[in-house]
């Protein structure tokens, strides 16, 4: 076993955290964190649910996922923040850019998750879980939110540890201390073990994580196949996994046309930003990205060329929202009754995210992909569920 020091830094409750965060920087005299409050959608229709609650929510037995009427029964004095991607990426951003100021190997795992390698710092690491303190203390200072942080030998222990109690704490697993804090725990609580499995774990008479580590693997596999053997590996505290730093995933996607003569047609122009919104839109669902940017450029016949960029409040990947987005684009770009005629245009997306991850493991609750379609979140949870069937929600629950 290789013995690395990696950090999981995981922001606590994050989306709720940060807005607050903001509208006390934006002068609101109001902590958030302090009341009855929820991160949700609209509650026209009591079709809105819940992404993230407050603690006193929480205590009052408000959950993820379940509807705001539901939540407003529980709290009769809920208030109810809209979703901010633009704040969410920004505060993700800060607690990216500090964590770079540690060390260069570092993968953005989602938006308010992080994993570190400090195994081959620069910086000696004499005391890892001093550092540790330190992070959690700074970030807290510096940014006036709570992180937790787990630190273990490879990633999945770093993951574990993070996970044990929140908030604003630091805690450790490493492979001596697997046994002692990772075995006693209920087969559900290991990282990848979604809700199929624990029950076909239970059934099998497989309760704690201790259980499944000291299962025959032969078993495993004939019940489970290929996931048998990861999830024996895991439970027995084994991933060799990299921590993957962010320079492998592209910022941006754009397409572009040039066009056999020089078109001046309204309907024939929309046409072809159609055409690139959906070549764009299908590279973004392909890669599992979002983004909050669109952008278009239009060369003329004159090879004069312009380009005009939106920065929308929400992530998206839909054919039907990047061309919508691009042709609100282009109508400031180009007047039909001008002289000029159009030779290429080009529609792109950038600040891709993998953001969704998230979002999806917050809203694990709601089983109905019927409902709650009023907002872009759910819509694009919907989309996804639809594209890649529900076991794409499970997944990404422990992802
Ligand atoms: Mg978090």
């Amino acid at each position: 076993m290789n013995n690395r020091i990696i950090m999981h830094i995981d922001c606590n409750n994050a989306f709720l955290s940060w807005t607050a965060v903001h509208m006390l920087h934006s002068g609101y005299k109001i902590d958030i964190r302090d009341r009855f409050s929820v991160i949700g959608g609209k509650e026209s229709e009591r079709k809105g649910v819940v992404i993230a609650k407050s603690n006193l929510c929480k205590e009052r037995g408000v959950v993820t996922g379940e509807t705001l009427y539901s939540a407003r029964k529980k709290c009769p004095y809920l208030d109810v923040y809209q979703p901010e991607f633009k704040v969410y990426k920004r505060y993700s951003d800060i607690m990216y850019t500090y964590l770079c100021s540690y060390s260069k190997k570092i993968e953005r795992y989602s938006i308010d998750e992080c994993f570190v390698d400090f195994t081959d710092n620069i910086i000696k690491i004499d005391n890892p879980v001093k550092l540790a303190y330190k992070i959690k203390d700074e970030i807290k200072k510096n940014f006036g939110f709570t992180v937790n942080i787990g630190v273990g030998n490879n990633k999945l222990l770093a993951k574990m540890a993070s996970d044990f109690s929140k908030p604003d704490k630091v805690h450790t697993l490493f492979y001596s201390e697997i046994k002692e804090k990772m075995w006693p725990l209920d087969v559900k609580e290991l990282f990848m073990i979604g809700k199929s499995s624990n029950k076909k774990l239970h059934d099998l008479g497989i309760k704690t994580i201790g259980d499944l580590a000291n299962s025959d693997q032969d078993f495993l596999i004939r019940h489970f196949k290929s996931f048998g053997k990861i999830m024996w590996e895991y439970a027995n505290g084994i991933d060799n996994s990299e921590v993957e730093c962010d320079y492998g995933n592209p910022k941006s996607i754009s397409n572009s046309l040039v066009f056999p003569y020089d078109y001046s047609k309204l309907e024939q122009i929309y046409k072809e930003i159609k055409k690139l919104s959906m070549m764009t839109g299908k590279k973004l669902r392909d890669k599992k990205m979002y983004a909050p940017n669109v952008m278009i450029w239009v060369k003329f016949h004159d090879f004069t060329k312009v380009s005009k960029q939106i920065t929308l409040d929400t992530l998206i990947n839909s054919d039907e929202d990047i061309y919508q987005n691009a042709l609100t684009l282009f109508n400031k770009l180009w007047n039909p009754d001008s002289d000029k005629k159009i030779r290429a245009i080009c529609v792109g997306v950038s600040n891709l995210t993998d953001v969704y991850k998230v979002q999806l493991s917050l809203l694990e609750n709601q089983k109905d992909e019927e409902k709650n379609n009023n907002i872009h979140l759910e819509k694009a949870i919907n989309n996804i569920k639809e594209k890649y069937g529900d076991a794409s929600i499970n997944y990404a629950d422990k992802v």
